[in-house]
């Protein structure tokens, strides 16, 4: 637009501009945009009806999509061919168009005012844009008093300027949110099969687990090598489908939480002492350092093991053989910290928050050495937050690892 134009506007005219162009912008739901269109087209020009018709973009037709008052609902969706009609011969002109007297214009076709019982008699219509991509058309119908003027054209292409960029927007926003309802859809559907999954893994697993321990029992020195093998295998898929059922437990969700006053100190300990052989196996060395006194925190004892032993265990796993393990309790300010530290392979900077998402594993999941679903993080930062703490890593590639959990302490208050 020139400085020209705006000149051929009346100052009251351009204010209301401004106040629609607020409007238009502070708006995202589509239906009320175009009615607001609507109406501001109609009272701008001084006609007695106003029309939007959109770009399909697949069809390439366009369509009504709005009707001010005095045309019907039933106007909505109807096509409009691109060629041979005004709408069409203003969209490709792109440009605005006055018809004075419909029934002299080849290019109009009275169906549609038949099919709606309307009487069309003047046009004003407008191309609208998304920066050069047309949109659509904007009409205004049947001047009340005399015929459109050049004025009118102008303040209603500025309008089909706003109204374009708007509706461009809004339809972006529809998309969006469609697509994020989609994907929330998608999330629910995985987290239902992995609670069904893992829930019947379990039984015909233990079934496995209690004949093989049989067995082994009583089988002579050879066979038992055989089956300590199967039962390593089974103790194995065990931890991936309890990963599988711990997922279950944090997606319902604070309910499940039983907190009550909990000594880390003791927590900790029973971690530690009840951790499976394998740290001990790859002769790790493990050092902890707690304080004398009793750290209290309000938890759910069992989530906190949860979180706690999937961090002693990644740290077994990530540490090569012979590695160092530490695990200290600091005392700060109003909270409690869990540190675990390991010499192991370390985790890149740039992935250092992303391990805390579900499924994210550093390792390409074809390629890696190491097992485990990549649920485990995602478990404990979930728990975490549900004991209003916070996790986070810290790490030097290649030097190892400190991951740590932060937990507000329990001042003698009655948890909550
Ligand atoms: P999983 O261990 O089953 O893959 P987690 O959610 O526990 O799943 O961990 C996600 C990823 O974070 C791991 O696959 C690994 O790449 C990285 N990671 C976790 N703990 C450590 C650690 N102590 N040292 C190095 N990398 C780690």
């Amino acid at each position: 637009m020139t400085t020209s134009i705006y000149a051929q506007i009346e100052p009251t005219r351009l204010a209301r501009m401004i106040e629609i162009s607020r409007d238009l912008n502070s708006t995202t739901d589509q239906k009320q945009l175009l009615s607001t269109i609507m109406n501001e087209a109609r009272a701008l020009t001084g006609a007695a009806s106003a029309s939007i018709m959109l770009l399909d973009p697949q069809t390439r037709e366009l369509r009504f999509k709005a009707a001010s008052h005095g045309m019907p609902d039933k106007l909505i969706d109807m096509p409009v061919p691109i060629e041979g009609s005004i709408a069409g011969a203003i969209l490709r002109a792109n440009e605005p168009m006055i018809i004075d007297d419909v029934t002299q214009d080849a290019r109009w076709h009275s169906n549609i005012d038949e099919e709606i019982d309307f009487h069309t008699e003047s046009i004003l219509g407008v191309p609208m844009h998304d920066r050069d991509r047309p949109v659509g058309v904007l009409e205004a119908v049947n001047k009340l008093d005399g015929a459109f003027t050049q004025e009118d054209v102008e303040i209603l292409a500025i309008l089909a300027d706003l109204a374009g960029v708007a509706i461009e927007r809004a339809r972006l926003i529809d998309a969006l949110t469609r697509a994020n309802q989609r994907l929330n859809e998608l999330d629910e559907l995985k987290t239902n099969f992995i609670a069904i999954a893992s829930h019947e893994l379990r039984t015909p697993l233990s079934i496995i687990l209690g004949y093989v321990s049989f067995l082994r029992g009583n089988a002579d020195p050879a066979m038992a090598e055989q089956f300590d093998s199967v039962l390593n295998a089974a103790v194995r898929l065990r931890g991936l489908i309890q990963d599988m059922l711990n997922l279950g437990y944090v997606d319902t969700g604070a309910q499940q939480l039983e907190r009550q006053q909990v000594d880390l100190v003791r927590v900790i300990t029973d971690v530690v002492n009840n951790r499976d052989g394998t740290s001990q196996a790859k002769q790790q060395t493990l050092r902890v350092a707690l304080p004398s006194n009793p750290v209290h925190v309000a938890a759910d004892r069992k989530m906190l093991e949860l979180v706690l032993s999937n961090l002693l265990n990644n740290a077994t796993k990530f540490t090569p053989a012979g590695g160092h393990i530490r695990v200290r309790l600091l005392e700060r300010p109003d909270e409690a910290w869990i540190a675990i530290r390991d010499s192991g392979v370390g985790i890149p900077p740039d992935k250092l928050e992303r391990i805390f998402d579900r499924f994210y594993q550093v390792e390409h999941p074809l390629t890696r050495q190491f097992e485990g679903m990549g649920l485990g993080l995602a478990i404990a930062k979930e728990l975490v937050a549900l004991h209003d703490g916070r996790i986070w890593a810290a790490s030097e590639p290649g030097q190892g690892s400190e991951f740590f959990v932060a937990l507000p302490l329990l001042n003698g208050a009655e948890p909550a």
